[in-house]
């Protein structure tokens, strides 16, 4: 009798228990726990430390030339260096021992600072903790032949990757920290065991983040349970088997109606923030070369880079870092995107800021690698101009990719993929990647999230996936690419494909048919503090912005009288670039530490010195004073109660003693501007105490603080009894300390009326503004923005209006009613609101963070009020606020002839601004003039030129002649038709010139 074989024993099954699989999966690849025994425990073998190490300290950024020549003294891991902002240079002798051949080996360094290993003069490779950067990889497999010791540098920064915030990230730095050494040392790197890891990791992820109703976390979950199984953590033969268990799951493939993810390498880099603009080149390098360094081991790898600034400075300061990146870049690998000179504030800049943001960028990157950028590139700014869409089309580009909506305090913005149309009609493509981040780890939870967030299912089937450390900390990891290999095509997660922003547009391109479109301003509701804070950085950009503007202008001028006359090309370029590099998001709204308000501050008074210096004359849009009656000013008081009235025959004013208005209305007019027992030009002080963002934000529960300043401490008295001009002072205390005096003025026939400030702000937490309540009924007030204007309610019917409880303007707002309104102007405000029938005006604010002194000190404002009859349009209120900013400029005359008068350009229409006039880009003979419709009306408007012009073509923004656009010269002048909103540049080449007298000889108008 035969006995039967035993049945053959079932390979061991997992367990029935899901928690305790997960967590035992866990411990295995922990970093916590049984290190000892587990598998991650393995990622390392043996060490060996540095055979010496010294250093040197500097508070300077200095080059390495420099560096290496100073007296190095003996230094020891666990040592500690500072303060902030100070520089420690760490020579390195290296020895590795002769046993460690075939193995892969490390330079590894931990420290608290931001550091940068130079290996034979070169940068090499950075390493910021904080940026999982520790490691400097010396040899992928060390052979007998390879140089066995060296010595490298360490140029190690007393910041960490957010600077030095004392407490907190946004605090102000703490002057005294120090930094302290951990690691310095060699080590066997085990690359078995690290790619184990990452497949355990993901699967992992998998097991956990799909969820028990799908099928597939369980598959992940007994995988990789059987993976440790397999695997003897002390026998590296055991781990292909496991590998094997891992590759097999990931090989399951997807359906086609699966999602696709773009991954692109990036590295946000503020370009000045919680750390100087100094230390921005050296965040630049750091993070760049570590780029270059993964780009030669990962032949897959992109990488979307912004800011020409930025590129610019590596070419300065880095020339051989600068040229491996031009290689990748011709490559296709590293990619300049954007097009702007930084990634500027998308709210505050002026129109023609914003143009030469592009032009200076796209001009950059043109030069330097033969393409301009065909996407712009925002996602870290605080909101978005109605106007950007006719910028960016006018500078060649049709796609636009953002994120910052997403921070959204109140409502959720609709799309993440859609048209996105101006003021005047432009549209553009417009992305928003759906994981609401640039800075992802190509983990799987980002990639669920991708897909499960995406808010245009069913319309587009692609979005981007933007992966790296930003700030310094040197973008993608080794282990993000690792990762996003193995998920490339997983069944349960979506595709994942290192891609580009081309590649990912054109696709999207492709699918827009079903896309929606979003009409006017992407308004960030967070932030809204940041056109206010460091009123002195505003003052500054919008004066420089003035400056330039007048200088190109008579340059232009000068040139076509005289062929004699150096136009100063390349110092209008470099100003131009330092005021652009203050318009950064976090310079311009003032979110910075008070390093870099000094730096900006130094580079304004540059700006403003280049002015003084010069003698120039403009002569503004002013009226004639020669001819004025001067008995229509008068100023009065009004004996009983301390009030003043002042009148010019246009306006009539009563002010109290406190020199709040009574009583404005247009001098043969009863319709009065005021309410009944109201006061106009009532300042009020607010408790402004954000969430967390101190400097950035002001919450809507500061509206429920208001106090009006009544405290006086001088009442209104006239200073200017009348004539040409009429004006009456007055002082306020505000708050516990600070003070404010005004001048109250009047000129002879102006339509408005001027408030000159002077304020001692030495408040903490406090928000001033100035209120107009005006006797107008309208449910939206109107602001002016970038060549243009927009409206926003009054009132806060929905949550998306009452989230604008604090918008951004540019220089004036209106609330008007059929016939007559009121507006309000200033020479160098942007935060306002409308509520009701309230104008306010937003002064000055005082967060502690992360500058503690921010706007402590004197300032000085001017703002006007304006009642009209008509529309805005219609009254010039574009107009007068163009002369409250560009205020006329006498110059004492050389002798006492009366020159006949000139003018250089005229315009037939009042809806059409001319802009800019400054020399051609590309030719030196040319000038190109930048006009808009101001209105908000289809009008054809004549431009008539004294000047010599033989030839005017339409250009684009780039000034790039448009096809077909060449302009007849008529006898009225060149024909041009305007929609809405729409800006046009012309060419215009001036005919071989004889030498005339300078413009300003005679008295010009602009
Ligand atoms: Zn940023």
């Amino acid at each position: 009798m035969r006995r039967a074989a035993p049945p053959p024993q079932p390979k061991m099954a997992a367990l029935k228990h899901r928690r305790t699989a997960l967590e035992r999966v866990e411990k295995f690849i922990s970093e916590v726990y049984f290190t000892d025994c587990n598998l991650r425990g393995r990622l390392f073998g043996d060490r060996c430390p540095a055979a010496s190490l010294s250093c040197f300290q500097t508070p300077r950024r200095i080059p390495y030339d420099e560096a290496v020549r100073q007296e190095f003294t003996p230094a020891k891991v666990g040592d500690s260096f500072g303060p902030t902002w100070e520089t420690c240079w760490f020579k390195v002798e290296l020895s590795i021992p002769p046993t460690w051949a075939g193995r892969e080996v490390h330079f590894v360094w931990e420290s608290d600072g931001e550091g940068m290993v130079w290996r034979d003069a070169q940068p090499v490779q950075g390493l910021t903790k904080e940026g999982e950067k520790t490691s400097y990889i010396l040899t992928s497999s060390l052979k007998e032949t390879e140089p066995h010791s060296m010595t490298l540098y360490v140029e190690l920064a007393c910041n960490g990757l957010f600077g030095a915030g004392k407490g907190s990230m946004i605090a102000p730095p703490d002057p005294d920290r120090r930094f302290t050494l951990t690691k310095a040392e060699l080590v066997i790197f085990n690359r078995d065991v690290y790619e184990l890891l990452v497949d355990l990791e993901i699967l992992l992820d998998m097991a956990q983040l799909l969820g028990e109703e799908n099928q597939r976390s369980f598959q992940a979950l007994y995988t990789a349970n059987q993976m440790v199984n397999v695997c003897d953590v002390s026998d590296p033969s055991t781990f292909p088997a496991a590998r094997d268990l891992a590759a097999a799951i990931f090989s399951q493939r997807n359906g086609e109606s699966q999602h696709t993810i773009h991954a692109v390498g990036h590295c946000h880099i503020d370009s000045a923030w919680l750390w100087p603009y100094e230390e921005t080149i050296r965040k630049c390098a750091r993070s760049w070369v570590t780029v270059v360094r993964l780009m030669e081991c990962n032949p897959e790898l992109t990488f979307a880079c912004s800011q020409a600034q930025q590129f610019e400075w590596v070419r300065s300061w880095y020339p051989g870092l600068y040229a491996q990146i031009q290689d990748f870049v011709a490559k296709g690998r590293f990619i300049p995107v954007g097009g702007t000179w930084v990634e500027m504030d998308g709210n505050l800049p002026s129109g023609e800021s914003m143009v030469r943001q592009f032009l200076q960028g796209q001009r950059f990157f043109q030069e330097q690698f033969g393409q301009i950028c065909s996407e712009f590139w925002l996602p870290d700014t605080f909101g978005y101009s109605a106007q950007l869409p006719q910028l960016m089309r006018g500078c060649g580009i049709r796609r636009f990719l953002t994120q910052k909506l997403s921070w959204n305090l109140v409502n959720t913005f609709p799309h993440h993929t859609f048209f996105w149309e101006g003021i005047d009609g432009s549209r553009v493509l417009t992305h928003f990647p759906p994981g609401n981040s640039y800075e992802m780890h190509g983990r799987v939870e980002e990639m669920l999230k991708t897909v499960k967030n995406n808010k245009d299912k069913g319309r587009v089937n692609h979005s981007a996936f933007l992966f790296g450390f930003g700030d310094g900390g040197g973008g993608p990891t080794q282990k993000m690419l690792d990762r996003m290999k193995r998920m490339s095509d997983t069944d349960g997660l979506p595709r994942v494909q290192i891609s580009t922003p081309d590649r990912l547009f054109s696709v999207l391109e492709k699918e827009s048919s079903q896309l929606c479109t979003w009409v006017g301003e992407l308004f960030l509701e967070l932030h809204n503090g940041t056109y206010t804070t460091q009123a002195q950085i505003k003052k500054g950009n919008r004066e420089c912005e003035r400056i330039l503007h007048d200088v190109e202008v008579l340059s232009a001028l000068a040139l076509a009288r005289s062929s004699t006359f150096q136009y100063p090309t390349s110092e209008l370029q470099r100003l131009w670039r330092l005021l652009l590099l203050n318009q950064f998001h976090d310079v311009l709204p003032g979110s910075c530490i008070q390093l870099v308000v000094e730096d900006a501050l130094r580079y304004y008074a540059g700006e403003q010195g280049v002015w003084m210096g010069e003698h120039w004359v403009l002569a503004g849009g002013a009226p004639e004073v020669s001819t004025l009656d001067c008995q229509a000013l008068w100023v009065r008081p009004v004996q009983e109660d301390g009030s003043i009235t002042m009148e010019n025959g246009v306006i009539a004013v009563c002010l109290d003693s406190m020199g709040r208005l009574t009583s404005l209305h247009l001098v043969g007019s009863e319709r009065e501007s005021v309410p009944e027992g109201c006061y106009a030009n009532q300042f009020a002080l607010f408790d402004d105490v954000p969430l967390y963002w101190d400097a950035w934000d002001v919450m809507d529960y500061h509206l429920e603080t208001r106090k009006p300043v009544t405290t006086l401490l001088k009442p209104l008295e006239i200073s200017l009894a009348g004539g040409l001009r009429g004006s009456a002072s007055f002082s306020l205390q505000i708050g516990k300390s600070s003070t404010l005096t005004q001048e109250i003025i009047l000129d002879a026939t102006c339509p408005y009326l001027r408030f000159l400030t002077q304020v001692e702000w030495k408040e903490a937490h406090k928000f001033l503004k100035v209120e107009f309540p005006l006797l107008v009924r309208s449910t939206n007030a109107t602001y002016e923005i970038q060549f243009g204007h927009l409206q926003r309610p009054t009132h806060w019917n929905t949550s998306w209006d009452w989230a604008r409880f604090e918008v951004w303007a540019h220089k004036w707002l209106d609330l008007s009613e059929h016939g007559f309104g009121v507006a309000l102007l200033n020479d160098c405000k942007y935060g306002a609101s409308a509520h009701r029938n309230v104008l306010s005006l937003s002064l000055l604010r005082a967060p502690k963070s992360p500058d503690a002194t921010a706007d402590m000190g004197h300032h000085q404002f001017t703002y006007a009020v304006m009642p009209h009859r008509g529309s805005f349009q219609d009254a010039g209120v574009i107009q007068c606020a163009y002369n409250l900013n560009f205020p006329l400029h006498p110059v004492p005359a050389s002798s006492a002839q009366c020159p006949e008068a000139w003018s250089s350009f005229s315009v037939s229409s009042p809806a059409v601004v001319l802009e800019t006039v400054k020399q051609a880009e590309d030719s030196p003979g040319a000038m190109v003039v930048r006009l808009y419709e101001a209105h908000g009306s289809t009008v054809v408007a004549w431009l008539r030129t004294s000047l010599p012009v033989q030839e005017a073509t339409l250009c684009d923004l780039l000034e790039r002649p448009v096809a077909g656009g060449c302009l007849p010269l008529e006898q009225r002048g060149i024909r041009l038709s305007f929609t809405p909103f729409r800006v046009l540049s012309l060419l215009l080449v001036l005919r071989r010139m004889v030498t005339q007298p300078p413009p300003w000889a005679a008295s010009s108008s602009v």
